[in-house]
């Protein structure tokens, strides 16, 4: 029997199951269509945040941090660990019982809130009909109102360092390594190049970044990439820029080693590793998932065409998260995810695109909003500039955890808050109170006027702030006004 709905869902990643469970909420019929399946052959929702990115990925970054604090800074405090090991196996159990947690918890969620979750490969073979083909080959037919793809993103491959899953690897296979390798190259520099980079870094493994691009992390504002690339190398991550991989070699012998070939400005290089994580980005997933002839357009890089509110060419069609165009962020496409819901529901949600706040969870996190310096420069825009350095901070000296700065931007003639950038410690919350101020259309003497409770680290915040009006308190002021 075939069974009907008001709306069926995609795929279970932050995109699908946030806008599945808020569907149910405004009272649709609702089910979530998830193929994923673990190593060990279980189906489980949740998709790549929770399965095989910022979850897992965060789990390792905690555990790690933690180790290098013990090992670089508890000495500071008047700690004295005589012997310290890391125990790798027991960090990846960790890792899965927090990743299993979180899946569970969205069959949990499901269920309260009456989603159907249907376990198999969906695809698109009507306007109204979704064909689900589970894991032994059976099929079913859904029949509904409305579609939500939310199918999310893979790993790109390069030609050059094609992936074997045991000696180059993607993002997935460096979240489970199952020794530290001694010497680890990461091909690209971006976020999450740079979140495992650090993982292994931390636990001892020489760690070499090879980025093609001559610029370090170019959505980044400059002073806060210079910063964290100067942090960064302290930590002993080599980050080679303008260093493109064209190739690799396998050493002949019983221990797989290998060795890539890039080029540099001074021409052909080489190095060794014994493993290596290739973080190039990654691609929308929209493989066998309709024909052409429904009328879903898809535009040149792969993404499925949409227009504001995440609707395809096909009315009753609509397509949210990592599949579709903007920064491919979990909370972006929760985002759209609950626009979509409410959309169908008649109210008249929207996702503001100009405030989604990124971050590197490297440590110190960097973290961004709004427009830099560099893009307010470009587009003629006057704006004044404050920065407070959290060496200046008390709280922060306390925790021995000083490295960084907080940067506003605020427009010259109004005091709106333009932007804000932070590398230091806790910069994604701290950063978030940012985001809430610009959501209210905040000037940065509404966060100057403010009372920030002592000593905290968003002191910091506060700061800056009152620094881009020329008064801050607990540094020297370029202009005072
Ligand atoms: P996904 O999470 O990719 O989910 C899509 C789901 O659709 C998958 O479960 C897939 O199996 C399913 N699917 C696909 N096709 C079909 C089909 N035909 N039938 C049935 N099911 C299907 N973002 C952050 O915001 N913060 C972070 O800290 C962060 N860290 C990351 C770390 C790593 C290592 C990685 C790889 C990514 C990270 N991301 C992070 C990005 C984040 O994971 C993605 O932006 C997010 O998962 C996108 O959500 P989504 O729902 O669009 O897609
Ligand atoms: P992101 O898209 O933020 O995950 O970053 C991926 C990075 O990988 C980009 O900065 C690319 O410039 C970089 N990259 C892509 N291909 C290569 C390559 N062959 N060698 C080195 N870096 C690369």
């Amino acid at each position: 029997m075939t069974k009907k709905y008001d709306v069926v869902v995609i795929g279970s990643g932050p995109a699908g199951y946030v806008a599945a469970i808020r569907c149910a909420q405004l009272g649709f019929s609702v089910a979530c269509v998830e193929k994923w399946r673990t190593k060990e052959n279980k189906s489980v929702y949740g998709g790549t945040c929770l399965n095989v990115g910022c979850i897992p990925s965060k789990a390792l970054l905690d555990t790690t941090h933690k180790f290098a604090e013990a090992q670089n800074s508890f000495d500071a405090h008047g700690i004295k660990v005589t012997k310290m090991d890391i125990d790798v196996p027991s960090m990846m159990s960790r890792k899965g019982a927090v990743v299993s947690q979180l899946t569970q918890g969205i069959k949990g969620l499901f269920a309260t809130n009456k989603v159907d979750g249907v376990v198999g490969s969906a695809k698109i073979t009507g306007v109204n009909t979704v064909l689900v083909t589970d894991h032994d080959g059976n099929k079913q037919s859904l029949e509904t109102k409305n579609i939500i793809i939310a199918t999310g993103s893979q790993p790109i491959n390069i030609p050059p360092a094609p992936i074997d899953h045991e000696t180059i690897v993607d993002s997935t296979g460096a979240l489970e390594f199952e020794k530290i390798p001694k010497r680890l190259g990461v091909i690209g520099a971006g976020v999450i190049g740079l979140e495992l980079g650090s993982v292994w870094a931390r636990l001892g493994s020489e760690v070499t970044v090879l980025e093609a691009l001559d610029e370090f992390l170019p959505p980044v504002d400059r002073q806060i990439a210079k910063e964290a690339a100067k942090i960064f190398s302290k930590q002993g991550l080599d980050i080679k820029l303008g260093s493109q991989v064209k190739g690799h070699k396998f050493s002949k012998g019983a221990k797989k080693q290998i060795t890539l070939e890039y080029s540099d400005k001074e021409g052909k290089q080489k190095k060794a590793f014994d493993k290596v994580i290739v973080a190039v980005g990654r691609k929308p997933v929209t493989e066998g998932l309709f024909d052409d002839s429904l009328g879903i357009k898809i535009c040149d890089r792969g993404f499925i065409e949409v227009n504001d509110h995440c609707q395809t060419k096909v009315p009753n069609i609509f397509a949210v998260g990592d599949v579709v165009r903007g920064p491919m962020l979990a909370h972006k496409g929760s985002d759209e995810g609950v626009m979509v819901a409410e959309r169908l529901a008649d109210k008249k949600t929207q996702v503001n695109y100009a405030l989604v706040p990124s971050v590197i969870y490297t440590h110190p996190e960097i973290a961004w909003v709004g427009q830099n310096e560099e893009e307010l420069k470009a587009e003629g825009i006057e704006y004044n500039v404050g920065s407070f350095p959290f060496a200046a901070s008390g709280r922060a000296l306390a925790a021995n955890d000083s490295e960084g700065l907080v940067k506003i931007v605020s427009q010259k003639a109004t005091d709106r808050i333009l932007g804000c950038q932070i590398i230091g410690p806790s910069a994604a919350d701290l950063l978030q109170q940012i985001v809430i101020a610009m959501e209210f259309s905040a000037s940065a003497e509404d966060i100057g006027l403010t009372m920030f409770s002592h000593p905290a680290l968003s002191e910091a915040v506060h700061e800056a702030a009152l620094a881009a009006n020329g008064h801050a308190i607990h540094i020297g002021n370029k202009k005072r006004r």
